[in-house]
């Protein structure tokens, strides 16, 4: 694969790098000369037989090809990213344009990541970028659970990006920083069901326009949001977004008072901010800055299991997702994509069962 911008996926002649994980996130934790290791990656050895490779880097080293342009049209959101993460870590308000914001961040990390491990695996389920950065941020309906742990400083860590699931299709990551834990989780109709909206029966992951039927929704909001049961004691950030393929057909199908409750108005296809703690129903959450998102409920989420959890999460959601939506292929390429795709949900599952089998996690599987 040819390295090419992580925004745009073009290749220019002026090219800048850009740090997918943001060079004042690496300052404020203290990383800037701690050696990581990011992994496990899986490969094809010279005889065929898969193997598991890690990767070292300093974070600092964690860098990109970008075009210009590009660089700096993401360098606001980092500077205003920066600004709402420093108050969540000293846990002060917040309004809803900040968590939007938030949440394009996320976007932001989690697809350059996704880029990230296509380069960095050399690729070998020879999978080409469903999109880049550009196109990818803000389009699909996407949550962040938060959760508070102990006290702890000088701590930056990402993961859950492991999987063949998350380099055909990245659903989910997580980021602790310090002492919160951040698991993201974004896709076209996560939350189409559970917020009462038409949804759609069967879809296919390969093509993201490629939806088959799509049936009218309870016009409830009803929790849980996702299929796959996570520990509780958090703050849920929620917000549907159309990506605008489906608009029109989704505005057909639903009623506009409740296509209202969802999104900001009938034009948009952006929805509106909305979030949940513990025992405590969904909301929407309020446009002045206030401390509504803070929770301080102890959870049993601790600094030694909290990696570990999160990536089990993570690995959860891509995998459930991966294996129930189908993938449509072209006839001739079918026989080689299921032999990969077979060998990806064997390896998801034996990384999961390992990671359910481990003491530190037991009462926290639900
Ligand atoms: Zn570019």
């Amino acid at each position: 694969m040819k390295k090419i911008c992580i925004f745009c996926g073009k290749i220019t002649k002026k090219k800048t790098k850009e740090h997918i994980i943001p060079e004042w996130l690496i300052e404020l934790t203290n990383q800037k000369n701690k050696i990581l290791r990011f992994g496990p990656y899986y490969k094809f050895d010279k005889g065929n037989k898969l193997i598991l490779d890690f990767n070292d880097f300093t974070f600092d080293s964690f860098v990109y090809p970008a075009c210009n342009m590009c660089n700096s049209k993401f360098s606001k959101l980092e500077g205003n990213a920066k600004d709402v993460i420093l108050r969540i870590l000293s846990e002060r308000p917040l309004s809803n344009k900040n968590f939007n914001l938030l949440l394009t961040w996320f976007d932001k990390i989690r697809i350059g990541l996704y880029i990230a491990n296509l380069y960095d695996s050399n690729n070998f389920l020879g999978i080409q970028p469903k999109y880049y950065i550009n196109q990818g941020v803000q389009t699909k309906d996407r949550m962040l659970l938060i959760y508070k742990i102990n006290k702890r400083k000088n701590y930056l860590l990402f993961g859950g990006t492991g999987l063949p699931a998350f380099m055909h299709y990245p659903l989910s990551f997580f980021l602790i920083i310090n002492n919160f834990g951040f698991l993201n989780i974004c896709d076209d109709f996560l939350l189409a069901k559970s917020f009462g909206l038409p949804y759609p029966r069967k879809r296919f992951l390969l093509y993201d326009q490629n939806v088959e039927v799509v049936v009218p929704g309870t016009l409830n909001i009803k929790y849980p949001v996702i299929e796959i049961k996570y520990h509780e004691e958090c703050t849920q950030i929620y917000q549907p977004i159309l990506n605008t393929i489906f608009q029109e057909q989704i505005q057909k199908l639903c009623p506009e008072n409740h296509y209202k409750q969802v999104f900001i108005c009938r034009d948009s296809n952006y929805g509106k901010i909305f979030y949940k703690k513990p025992n405590s129903p969904i909301k929407v959450y309020r446009k002045d800055e206030n401390k509504d998102w803070f929770t301080n409920k102890n959870n049993s989420l601790t600094e030694g299991n909290i990696m570990e959890y999160l990536t089990l999460i993570s690995f959860k959601v891509q995998h459930h997702y991966l294996t129930k939506y189908g993938f449509e292929i072209a006839p001739d390429r079918s026989a080689i994509i299921n032999e990969k795709f077979k060998i990806a949900t064997k390896l998801n599952k034996a990384i999961i069962d390992h990671l359910e089998s481990l003491d530190i996690l037991k009462n926290l599987i639900l």
